[in-house]
């Protein structure tokens, strides 16, 4: 190892490059001009025979990487559901990036298991789930909801006596899965994993807000496994869970909730009542890089068995010792792992219940400001909006498009598209804590002005 990468000087570089970057987020567009775009071309060199000098490799990455990045963290960035980024989780990434902490077992990294431990227990604190709530870190929704959909087919197959770690799917009896048609298409992906074929599940209609239909459920019974969904990714719906979760846990179905940004909502006094009745799940995903604004890759499941999603999640080999405290690799698919819960940890304890509420509360706002303003301008919007989603309506699909082309060009901001109900809208998602009132201005404007240049032309 050369000597330079050990010495302090690089790190002085790489706070410098990104103070940079922050200090000019808000006056860049959003989405990368061409020439920034063009200039990546320049990374494609051969691969180096010899090592190349530290300084130079960050020099190049912020010059050519920095303005081709899209501008997430300025506060005008809209599209599909991402989150913005909390400074003192970065702050905190930051510190922990340098520990370089192997997450998997306790023997590797004691503080990494103290802190999971401790936001298990905050998060169902938080979200009102039971005290015993068990909580593993993956990297996303996706990860949590595979996770959580296996604790099921574990359980299932249990109550059927089959034992599926060891038996496998073969000859394995047959068990139900029952999920909306509203779906997000990871929990398709999770179950296609699960060996669950898409033919296979028993979708169910939902209603024009996109929550399911649950006069349309079919009976439920003890094999089943039936997924719903706080959040809908267009429309920000949320599936009646109390009065589901009343005909699941009587058929003694089990329950896991798609919480991926929409969770949150059970943080808040204010919009808690879109979540009556989760607590009553068997299982919940959810992510902290959404609503929450930590870093990327803070992905949660939680899961009120702790012995299901533990079977569900073993593995086992000689050098593998567990000891008495928390190893983090039993609770998810990985093994060795980055020691997520020092983010996630950082944000819950720098904003606090009252802070994780204001957050929450500050995106459901400027959302309601997004609707007003664009009907004002004589927008249609199609949701009701009850959380942090608003859809605008277009005349046509090739309308939405060069509004969206003709706004990404401009820099103001960055929406995305999507189909509702087999109309074309602009899908707005606010889901920075960096999002002003202002902002929300700006942004209604460069639609505004969208418009009336697509009209015209
Ligand atoms: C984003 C999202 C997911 C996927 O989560 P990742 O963190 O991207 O893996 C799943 N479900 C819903 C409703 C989402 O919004």
């Amino acid at each position: 190892m050369r000597q330079e990468i050990a010495e302090k000087r690089i790190f002085d570089q790489a706070r410098a490059y990104a103070f940079d970057y922050m200090d000019g987020i808000r006056r860049r567009g959003v989405f990368p001009d061409q020439r920034a775009l063009a200039a990546l071309a320049a990374f494609e060199e051969p691969l180096p025979e010899s090592p190349q000098p530290a300084e130079e490799v960050l020099r190049q990455l912020h010059e050519l990487g920095s303005p081709a990045t899209v501008a997430q963290t300025g506060g005008r960035y809209f599209g599909f559901v991402n989150g913005g980024i909390v400074p003192t989780a970065l702050a905190a990434r930051w510190l922990s990036d340098a520990w370089d902490q192997n997450a998997a077992l306790y023997v590797m990294s004691p503080t990494a298991a103290k802190l999971e431990q401790v936001c298990e227990r905050w998060l169902a604190e938080l979200f009102g789930l039971p005290d015993d709530t068990a909580a593993g870190l993956v990297g996303g929704t996706s990860v949590a909801t595979l996770c959580g959909l296996a604790a099921a087919r574990h359980a299932i197959m249990e109550r059927l006596g089959w034992d599926v770690p060891s038996k496998g799917l073969r000859n394995a009896p047959s068990w139900r899965v029952v999920t909306s048609a509203q779906a997000h298409g990871t929990v398709f992906k999770a179950l296609t994993l699960l060996g669950v074929g898409t033919q296979d599940v028993e979708r169910v209609g939902a209603d024009s807000q996109g929550r399911i239909d649950v006069t349309r459920i079919p009976p439920l019974d003890s094999r089943t496994l039936l997924i719903l969904q706080a959040g809908n990714v267009n429309t920000g719906a949320f599936d009646a869970f109390e009065e589901v979760a009343e005909l699941a846990n009587r058929a003694e179905a089990w329950l896991h909730v798609d919480g991926a940004f929409g969770m949150w909502a059970a943080a808040s006094r204010r919009n808690r009542q879109l979540t009556r009745g989760l607590d009553k799940a068997d299982s919940w995903s959810v992510d902290g890089h959404k609503t929450l604004n930590t870093p990327y890759d803070c992905g949660v499941i939680l899961c009120r068995h702790r012995d299901a999603l533990l079977a569900a999640m073993q593995a086992s080999g000689a050098y593998l010792h567990y000891s008495e405290e928390r190893d983090g690799m039993l609770y998810g698919p990985d093994m060795s792992r980055r020691a997520r819960a020092v983010e996630l940890w950082a944000t819950l304890k720098y904003l606090g219940r009252v802070g994780v509420e204001q957050l929450v509360d500050g995106l459901c706002e400027r959302a309601v400001e997004f609707a007003e303003r664009l009907r004002e301008c004589g927008f249609v919007i199609l949701n009701d909006v009850v959380f942090n989603q608003v859809l605008v309506a277009c005349e046509t699909d090739p309308a939405m498009k060069q509004m969206l082309a003709r706004i990404q060009r401009s820099g103001v901001c960055w929406y995305g598209g999507t189909s509702w109900q087999g109309a074309p809208a602009i899908r707005i998602s606010v889901c920075s804590w960096a999002t002003t009132s202002d902002d929300v201005e700006k942004s209604v404007a460069a639609l505004v002005e969208a418009r009336d240049a697509t009209v015209t032309s």
